[in-house]
């Protein structure tokens, strides 16, 4: 299972498809990828490897310089189309990746079908978004402190990117329990799940620890820690050969 995302000037769907086969050692059923520009997101996913994503989406609109892809293991639902991630929030708004597990997302999920939400899927990744909007709309809170609420209400393990429809110019993403790094480039930025989708575009990258969580740009970011505490991002450089 896997992590990969891009912000910046470049076509994001070809360097998150790249990175998604850079990751497809780790194992997994299902692709999906997301990107967005201005004016659209576009959301595709496909039960099976990356190659079969690639080719569903081959005559598709993928035009984006934000994009985030995931391979992933089930945990919660069988593997299919549905339950692939992205997943998205009950407006639509809101998409996310996730590797990892929700423990508590039954008892969350319940007290959101009692709110109105509707799902698509069996996973406990489609849970975590719905919540991070249930408590956005109730809140009035901006989507990096909504994130931060709820992830503390979240028990388990996860590494997670979030996509805003109306952001086109940021990724949220954090971890606890599972690994995630921050690529640094001249005016973009790269997310993996490990530095190997990374390494060919740069060398300069951020470790994010548990229970942290950043707003990335192209050319800035921002990391809190889950207590509300801003950290200051420590950039190490890769001696890793490709
Ligand atoms: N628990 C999530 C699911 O089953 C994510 C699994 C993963 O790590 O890929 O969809």
């Amino acid at each position: 299972c896997g992590i990969v995302g891009y912000i910046g000037s470049r076509d994001a769907w070809p360097i998150v498809l790249k990175g998604l086969k850079r990751l497809e050692y780790r194992g997994y059923d299902s692709a999906g990828i997301a990107v967005m520009d201005s004016f659209s997101q576009k959301i595709y996913k496909k039960a099976g490897k990356v190659n079969v994503l690639e080719d569903f989406a081959k005559e598709l609109d993928c035009s984006g310089n934000v994009g985030m892809g995931h391979t992933r293991w089930a945990t919660h639902g069988h593997p299919s189309d549905r339950n692939s991630h992205p997943h998205t929030s009950n407006s639509g708004n809101l998409s996310i990746i996730h590797n990892g597990i929700i423990e508590n997302y039954a008892t969350l999920k319940e007290e959101l079908l009692n709110r109105g939400h509707q799902f698509a899927s069996e996973t406990d990744t489609e849970v975590l978004i719905h919540l991070i909007e249930e408590i956005q709309s109730i809140e009035g809170t901006d989507l990096l402190e909504s994130i931060r609420l709820a992830l503390n209400e979240v028990v388990g393990a996860y590494a997670i990117v979030v996509m805003d429809k109306n952001q086109p110019d940021r990724l949220y993403v954090a971890r606890k329990g599972s690994p995630l790094v921050i690529g640094v480039g001249n005016g973009e930025h790269f997310v993996a799940s490990d530095a190997t989708p990374i390494i060919e575009y740069t060398k300069n990258v951020i470790y994010l620890n548990d229970n942290e969580i950043a707003v990335i740009n192209k050319d800035e970011l921002l990391i809190k820690r889950l207590d509300n505490v801003i950290q200051t991002p420590t950039i190490q450089e890769l001696n890793m050969k490709l």
